[in-house]
C-alpha cells in the first residue's frame, strides 16, 4: 500500500508518519530524507541533484520524482510505502501519479491530518527550544531555564503566533488545490482528527486505513 500524507505544519504528519510505518510494516518516505541520502550515497539522480544544491538553487520536483523513482525500483518499498511531504503542489501530485504509473503502481490512499487552525497556533506557540543545546520543552514559558543543560529557553520564531498563522495561510494557499485535484480523481484524501494525543491520533488513522 501507498499512502500519502497531507497535512498543516504542527499537525504531527512526520511523527504520525513514523508511527504508521511501524505498524504497517513499510518505510516513510519524506522527501528531505530521499534526498539527503541519494547526495550522500551519489546515486544518477542524487549526483544531479548535488548539482544544483551546490550552486545554491532549489532541486526541481523532476529531479526530486527521479529520487523517489530510485527508491520505489529498490526493494524496499516493495509492500508500499508511507509518503511524507512528498506533495506539496499539484504540479508534485500529478509528477508522482505519472511516476507512479510508468512502473505500474500508484498512491493507494491519501490521509489527511485536520486540526484546528487556533489549535495549531496555540501547540506551536507553546514549544519552547533551548538557545544552548536545541533541546526541545512543551507548555514552557520563554525565560525559564532548560531541563538538560540550565541554558535559557526562547520560542522560535516560526512558532509565534503570528508566524504560525502566516505558515498555516502558504499551506492553505498550496494545498487545497491538491486535495481537489485528489477529489476529482476520486482519490479523495480520508481525514483524520490530528487533535489529540499520538496514541489516539495513530489509532484513529489505523481506523480509518481498516474501514476504506
Ligand atoms: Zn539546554
Amino acid at each position: 500500500m501507498i499512502l500519502l500524507l497531507l497535512g498543516p505544519p504542527g499537525a504531527g504528519k512526520g511523527t504520525q508518519g513514523e508511527l504508521l510505518a511501524k505498524e504497517l510494516g513499510i518505510p516513510k518516505i519524506a522527501t528531505g530524507d530521499v534526498l539527503r541520502a541519494a547526495v550522500r550515497d551519489g546515486t544518477k539522480r542524487g549526483k544531479e541533484a548535488k548539482s544544483y544544491m551546490d550552486r545554491g538553487d532549489l532541486v526541481p520536483d523532476e529531479v526530486i520524482l527521479g529520487i523517489m523513482r530510485e527508491k520505489f525500483e529498490g526493494d524496499e518499498t516493495r509492500n508500499g510505502a508511507i509518503l511524507d511531504g512528498v506533495v506539496r503542489t499539484v504540479p508534485q501530485a500529478h509528477g508522482l501519479g505519472l511516476m507512479l504509473a510508468e512502473i505500474g503502481r500508484k498512491v493507494d490512499k491519501v490521509l489527511l491530518f485536520d486540526i484546528d487552525d487556533e489549535k495549531l497556533v496555540a501547540r506551536l506557540s507553546s514549544r519552547t527550544v533551548c538557545e544552548k543545546c536545541q533541546h526541545p520543552c512543551k507548555d514552557r514559558e520563554p525565560g525559564t531555564k532548560c531541563d538538560k543543560c540550565g541554558g535559557t529557553l526562547v520560542r522560535r520564531k516560526d512558532d509565534e503566533p503570528e508566524a504560525v498563522r502566516n505558515r498555516l495561510r502558504v499551506y492553505k494557499e498550496q494545498t487545497a488545490p491538491v486535495i481537489k485535484w485528489y477529489e476529482e480523481r476520486k482519490e479523495s484524501p480520508l481525514k483524520i482528527d490530528a487533535d489529540g494525543s499520538l496514541e489516539e491520533v495513530l489509532q484513529r488513522a489505523l481506523k480509518t486505513l481498516k474501514q476504506e
